[in-house]
Order: structure tokens, then sequence, then C-alpha cells
């Protein structure tokens, strides 16, 4: 018998979440963000689940190699744009749209023989400091590309900073409204943090691009859950007891002797361990579940273990289901983001680092 970790991806609560975000905006048309191999999910695995969204956007050729394969026709956008100028040819033959968002790239465009017609999203620097043109250089680089014979349509794009959080967006929406004002295109500004949060963001959106909350994560973890945003996990990460053991009080348990037993107590032995994603940061009290009742780590991840209080579940035993994030049998439910914050991360970190050695199945 193969070990006994799965993850489980599910596409009933794509199409769910996917319909979610069009909810909060259901004047925009929506890219679902498909980069990093969708979230870890794999782009095949969630391309039913997606399918009926407007666009996929990504950030790696081969990735939208693949979206293509699938038999995907419509928009795709390159959110970074291309890399070297013979990635062109590419975005020709294979009809992508990309953001340009520095003046080498429009260099590249300029010198494209190509004849078919570019569709650009040209990236405005509202205030995130990473990708695109600062808002004083945003309306000459517009024009250098309108002038361009490679460049069929120029949309405009940005992206926040702070749409999760107590600074919010207001400052770099103005500067983008105040900026592109009037100039033609459509205009795409939303994540998911700003389509759920911001419906000022949202009104000025001709294309949402919702990306975690699609994952069933909420972007603005801890101050709201996933849940109350009516977002459903979409991985599931399970596996099973594979060894017990019956500790005496002041025993510990794992490397390091991280926990010790303040009483008697069982634990169960889990075949998960970091090589398969799990953080390793996790602490003692990191939330599990075992036959979908609640519990917690104790002790230390190792590379292919980790180990549970099977106190609040006595009938647990070797083969007893354990649920790391996502749905469990019995129905109920550990959101991936409370896994996150133990480790002091993001949903979008662990979901992203599931491990190749996981076999993955999907399902509705
Ligand atoms: C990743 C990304 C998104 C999606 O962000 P989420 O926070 O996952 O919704 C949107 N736009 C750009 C440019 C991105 O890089």
């Amino acid at each position: 018998m193969p070990r006994p970790i799965l993850a489980t991806i599910h596409l009933a609560a794509l199409q769910h979440n996917l319909e979610r975000s069009r909810l909060a905006a259901p004047e925009a048309k929506v890219w679902a963000v498909v980069k990093a191999n969708a979230y870890g999910h794999g782009i095949e695995r969630v391309y039913e689940g997606l399918r009926s969204a407007d666009g996929f956007a990504l950030l790696d050729l081969d990735e939208a190699q693949r979206i293509r394969a699938l038999g995907w026709r419509g928009p795709v956008l390159l959110l970074e744009g291309v890399f070297e100028a013979r990635d062109l040819e590419l975005c020709s033959r294979l009809d992508l749209w990309h953001t340009v968002h520095c003046e080498e790239q429009i260099d590249m465009l300029a010198a494209c023989k190509t004849h078919v017609g570019h569709r650009v999203f040209l990236k405005m620097n509202s205030g995130m400091n990473r990708l695109g043109f600062t808002p004083e250089r945003y309306r000459s680089a517009w024009a250098r590309l309108n002038a361009l014979p490679q460049v069929d349509e120029i949309s405009h794009i940005t992206h926040f900073s702070d749409a999760d959080g107590g600074l919010g967006i207001a400052a770099q929406l103005a500067c983008f409204t105040e900026v592109t004002r009037d100039l033609p295109g459509e205009c795409s500004v939303c994540n998911s943090a700003a389509t759920l949060r911001h419906a000022d963001a949202v009104a000025v959106s001709d294309w949402i691009r919702p990306g975690i909350s699609l994952y069933g994560s909420a972007p603005d973890h801890p101050e709201r859950t996933a849940a109350s945003w009516d977002l459903q996990p979409t991985m599931t990460l399970s596996s099973k007891i594979i060894a017990t053991q019956v500790i005496s009080t002041g025993a510990t348990v794992g490397y390091g002797s991280k926990f010790s037993a303040e009483a008697p107590m069982h634990i169960g032995v889990v075949a998960c361990g970091y090589a398969d994603g799990y953080p390793r940061v996790c602490p003692s009290g990191t939330p599990v579940l075992v036959n979908g009742v609640r519990t917690r780590l104790v002790g230390r991840v190792s590379m292919d273990m980790l180990t549970v209080d099977l106190t609040p579940v006595p009938q647990a035993q070797i083969g007893s289901e354990v649920t790391l994030w996502g749905h469990s049998s019995q129905g109920s439910v550990l959101g991936i983001d409370e896994v996150a914050q133990a480790a002091g991360t993001l949903g979008y970190e662990l979901m992203c680092a599931l491990a190749q050695r996981v076999p993955v199945q999907v399902t509705d």
C-alpha cells in the first residue's frame, strides 16, 4: 500500500469561490489567477472548476502554453509581461495578452516584426513600488505604445499593496483614476482582497483578478475568515494515523523533545511531514482533525511524520483519518489559514508548497 497521504482538489468549491468573486463584482469580467501552477493546485486539475472565468492570468509562458493545450481559446494574460524579445512571438502564436511595465518591454515591442497586433495591459506603479511606470511617466509610456503599429489595444492595470489591511487603497486608487482619467481602454485593479473589501475599486474595474479567494483562503485572515467570506476550501491535505503511543507524565515527543506530557496521554503518529509541504515551524497546539474531531499537533514536525494528541478522540487508531487542512470525511472543516497562522505565514504559501511527492486526486 502506498503511504496514505493524499491531497484532494475540490472542483465544486473552485466554482463556488469563482461565483463569490462575481457576486462582489457583477459588472466585471474575471481573470482567474492561476500563476504558480494554480497556487499549487495544478493548472490541469483546476481547469474544469475555473473554466467559467472570462480569462486566465498567470506569469509563466510554460503555464500559458498549458492553458492553451487544455483547449482554452479565451483571453490569457501574462501578469509580468515578456521577459525577452522572443517571448513576443509566442504571445502572437498563442494569442497571449501581456503586461507592459517598463520601457525595455516597449523597446521589444517596437523592434518586433510580427504583424499580429498585441493586446497589452500597461502597468502603473501607483505605490507598490514593484512593477510599473510611475504616475509621472505613465502617460508618456501610453503615448509611446499607442504610436506603435504592433499594438492593437491598451488597457490599464495596477496592483494594491494594502487592499487586505488598515492602510487600504485610497491613495493608490486616486492616483490610478487621476492618471488614466481621459485615456481610452479597460481597467484592472482588484486582487482578491480589493474585490471583496473595496467597492470603490470594483467600480472602476472592467476586469478583476482574484487569486487566493478562488482557492478558498481569506485574503485578510485573521481579520476575516474564509467562512465569513463564504469561501470554501479547494484543497484538502489528508493522511492517516500509522502508529499510536501511550506516554506517561513528563515523557517527550519527537526531535528536540519540544513537547512533554502533563499527564498520561495517547498520541497518534501521522504520515505527513515537512517533505510533504506541511510547515516544519508549526508549533505544538497547531490545529488538526482526527476522524473529523479537532485536536492539536504535539512535538516537532519531522520530514515524513508528525504527532498529534488523541485525547479528544479516544477511539482513534491506526488507519484513522487525519485532516491537515480542508474537509474531513465527517464533514468538518479545518481552514488552511488557521494552519498558516500557526506557522506564521499565509494560506498562499502552504498551498503553493504542497510537495511533488503527495498524490493528488480531483473530485467534485
Ligand atoms: C497574484 C496576483 C493577483 C492575485 O492576487 P490574490 O491576492 O491572490 O488575489 C492579482 N494581480 C496580480 C498582478 C498578481 O500578481
